[in-house]
């Protein structure tokens, strides 16, 4: 398939627009799980009908056409799509490199051997923590943990490099060493360690879900105390720590500059900058009603916080935007209500104040797990309705 990059225009005036290397297909909002720190939006239950096969088909095709080289199948829990084998062989037949993220709820020995036979590359597997009981109690469900246990060695059974996801928050973040020496009895390959970051759900529930800086310090140095270890023993193990960015002075490149590199598609076929925009007011393109060429490169949507031009200050004169581009579009309206200013992670934002704030909460947070809010249906119901 022949990447189209000689095609990306030049807007006037304006730099250059990547190309779409990653599309992630977010198939569905359906999940049995209810991680109180999902990123999925709060309201996912009043979501429009999800794309069919054939739509999906097509969409796609066309980031294919368009440069896509990897494509995420999300959701949700995609396993939940009767369809995902076939989804993975269409993609896999496009020239795709495949990646399924998944709770492992749903998945079985069948249907690891149906997704290999269908050409999918790569699964990752998330646990909630490292003791039973705290994973199904975040997960909401009793049979979480045995069965994420089993399919984890499945997955290695068949061939898969096994790829752990660990999403670290105040109630777990402690147990570190363990996670890391269940990852090692489970032979993984990669173990992204990854402090939840403060979207959709998370952010609704950041008191009780932030952890300290001393939580956070400590595991990072434990980490770090494994890595050495691993390294002198010529371990395969990789090990990815992820802080959140509530503890930095600098913002993260979100997304690497909007609309530059990812294109996200929601289970109802609205296309995104990031799988968190949705939340921001602006019109977003749906794949029913235009194709992905006008959607990437012409939609208002794609092109709102493009380049620099929109930057107000400290941004606009600030010698770092090239380098973080003023950060995370989504954490500057959820912190100041104004999606177009510095993300306040920023030391040079005005509205750094807020992330102090959060860090001092976190001191005294006495949230325990079972205050969390739960993402599922009825919360998301209760939410929508305001
Ligand atoms: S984070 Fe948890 S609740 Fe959200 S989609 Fe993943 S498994 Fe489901
Ligand atoms: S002022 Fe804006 S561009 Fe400069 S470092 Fe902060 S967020 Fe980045």
């Amino acid at each position: 398939m022949p990447n189209t990059g000689s095609s990306s225009p030049e807007l006037a005036g304006k730099p250059p627009v990547g190309l779409p290397l990653w599309l992630l297909a977010e198939l569905t909002y359906r999940c049995p799980l209810q991680c109180p720190y999902c990123s999925n939006p709060l309201d996912f239950a009043r979501q429009g009908e999800e794309l069919c096969t054939e739509q999906w088909f097509k969409v796609m095709a066309e980031a294919r056409q368009m440069g896509a080289a990897q494509i995420g199948f999300s959701g949700g829990e995609p396993l939940v799509r009767q369809d995902l084998a076939e989804l993975i062989g269409e993609a896999r037949r496009l020239g795709y490199y495949t990646n399924l993220i998944t709770s492992g709820i749903g998945l079985t020995e069948a249907k690891i051997a149906a997704f290999r036979k269908a050409g999918l590359d790569h699964i990752q597997i998330s646990f909630q923590a490292s003791d039973e009981q705290v994973n199904n109690l975040l997960a909401g469900s009793k049979k979480a943990f045995a069965q994420k246990l089993e399919m984890a060695h499945a997955v290695k059974a068949h061939g898969y490099p096994m790829v752990l996801n660990f999403v670290t928050h105040r109630h777990n973040i402690d147990h570190i060493a363990r996670i890391i020496d269940l990852c090692l009895a489970l032979e993984a390959d990669f173990v992204e360690l990854a402090t939840c970051q403060f979207y959709g759900w998370a952010e609704l529930n950041r008191l009780g879900l932030l952890p300290t800086q001393a939580q956070l310090q400590r595991a990072e140095r434990i980490t770090n105390e494994y890595r050495e270890r691993l390294k002198a023993q010529d371990h395969p193990c990789k090990l990815i720590f992820v802080t959140p960015d509530y503890y930095e002075e600098r913002p993260k490149p979100c997304m690497n500059g909007w609309g530059s590199l990812f294109l996200t598609v929601t289970p109802d076929g609205t296309a995104l900058p990031c799988h968190g925009a949705r939340q921001l007011p602006v019109q977003f393109p749906n794949v029913r009603d235009h194709d992905l060429q006008h959607i990437w490169y012409d939609s208002f949507g794609f092109n709102r916080y493009r380049g620099f031009d929109w930057m107000p200050e400290p941004c606009r004169s600030c010698d770092e935007k090239e380098k973080d581009f003023g950060g995370c579009r989504c954490q500057a309206f959820m912190l100041t209500g104004d999606a177009s200013k510095a993300d306040p992670v920023c030391g040079k934002s005005p509205d750094h104040g807020i992330i102090l704030k959060a860090r001092e909460e976190s001191e005294h947070s006495a949230v325990n797990i079972e205050q969390l809010t739960f993402r599922n249906e009825r919360n998301s119901r209760v939410i929508a309705r305001g």
